[in-house]
């Protein structure tokens, strides 16, 4: 059981930081700066870190953490599963003409995870995805996406969102990962993993990890093949159900543009996670750092906070994530924004409720300008 939130930094050459994530100690990594990296771990993996040269600061102990952040304010206004499917059914009925409620596939325990189509049914209609927790624990990920999808509905007689809604579809499912998420609520809130039960008796394989594209070409601390670590890629690709549904939706919307929800860090991330490579066609280089750059601006432009537009592999190396799949497999626009806030002692995984609406407030113009971007978006040859 890890016990302590603790930033690490470098005492020298001899222990590179770069070197602590790309190592295999099944440490939880939560946030990298330049100089350092936030992570929980247990005692022994404390010591094996100051043993390879590193200086470990506590930050704080997880049950003081969880005790100052996990307050009842803190789980009032999140979604349960249940009271987002509650939730998504109301706005399909709400909006019969427009909105409608998919069932994409279901989770290792059986829970169904939804998807909400919006726009009119058009034979050439281009789509567009938004996803939100794949990780459990990244509560404010479903609160964004869910969000996003109210606020279309509630703007669908008004341009642009009826000119979009008219003649093009806009799918949202912001919860990829329920029985994860159910688990935060009712056992462990820090809990990352859906909850397969592996071959090794442990639980939980990284949705975010799973998908198959350069799928499981790195094992180091941010892509393990060790069952029991948080970021664990699971025996194949597309062995969880989970990932299979959204796998499925893709494969049969064919969209324009995929973005994913996570938390946190305040970052835009674009491919490759699997490669400090980068695109290597020049043009698709451009058009997703210069969207990064884009939906950056327009977040900043809304409250002053700072996403900050990058290569997903800048943050740290991953292989088998969404974006990866998406723009690998696809060849279309895939983003991963890390929603707020920007440090562990902010709050890190647990944002306070008073914060979702602002969360919401400064993302909409970047969505926005994703689903414009891909709708206006020259059709593949
Ligand atoms: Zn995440």
């Amino acid at each position: 059981m890890a016990d302590l939130i603790a930033r690490v930094t470098s005492t020298g050459p001899h222990a590179p930081l770069a070197g602590l994530v790309t190592s295999s100690l099944g440490l939880d990594v939560w946030e990298i700066g330049s100089e350092y990296v936030v992570l929980q771990a247990g005692e022994a993996q404390t010591e094996r870190l100051e043993a390879m040269g590193y200086d470990v600061e506590q930050l704080q102990l997880t049950e003081a953490y969880l005790s100052d952040f996990a307050t009842d304010e803190a789980v009032s206004g999140y979604h349960t599963a249940a009271g987002l499917e509650a939730d998504l059914r109301q706005l399909a009925e709400d909006h019969p003409e427009l909105a409608e409620l998919h069932r994409i596939g279901s989770s290792v325990q059986g829970r169904p995870i939804w998807a909400l189509r919006l726009g009119e049914r058009r034979p050439d209609a281009r789509k567009v995805a938004f996803l939100g927790c794949h990780h459990a624990r990244e509560w404010i990920s479903v609160e964004v996406p869910y969000l996003l999808a109210a606020d279309l509905l509630a703007n669908s007689s008004t341009d642009p969102v009826q000119r979009w809604l008219s003649a093009h579809e806009i799918w949202v499912a912001p919860m990829v990962n329920p029985d994860g998420h159910e688990f935060t609520r009712t056992d462990a809130r820090l809990w990352r993993k859906n909850r397969r039960r592996n071959a090794n008796g442990s639980i939980g394989v990284d949705p975010n990890r799973n998908y198959g594209y350069m799928w499981g070409t790195l094992n180091i601390d941010t892509s393990s093949h060790v069952p029991s670590d948080e970021t664990y890629v699971g025996p194949r690709a597309f062995s969880e159900p989970e990932v299979r549904a959204v796998r499925n939706l893709v494969a049969a919307q064919l969209f324009a543009g995929v973005l994913t929800y996570h938390s946190y860090s305040q970052l835009i991330l674009y491919p490759w996670g699997y490669t400090g490579d980068p695109i290597a066609d020049p043009a698709d280089r451009a058009e997703l750092s210069g969207l990064g750059a884009d939906m950056q601006q327009l977040i900043k432009g809304v409250h002053g906070r700072t996403y900050t537009a990058q290569k997903a592999s800048a943050l740290y190396p991953t292989a088998g994530d969404t974006v990866d799949w998406v723009y690998g497999e696809y060849g279309v626009p895939a983003f991963t924004v890390e929603l707020r806030p920007a440090t562990a002692m902010d709050g890190g995984f647990i944002l306070p409720a008073s914060q979702i609406t602002p969360a919401f407030e400064e993302n909409r113009p970047a969505a926005h300008a994703f689903i414009q971007h891909v709708l206006d978006r020259p059709p593949l040859p």
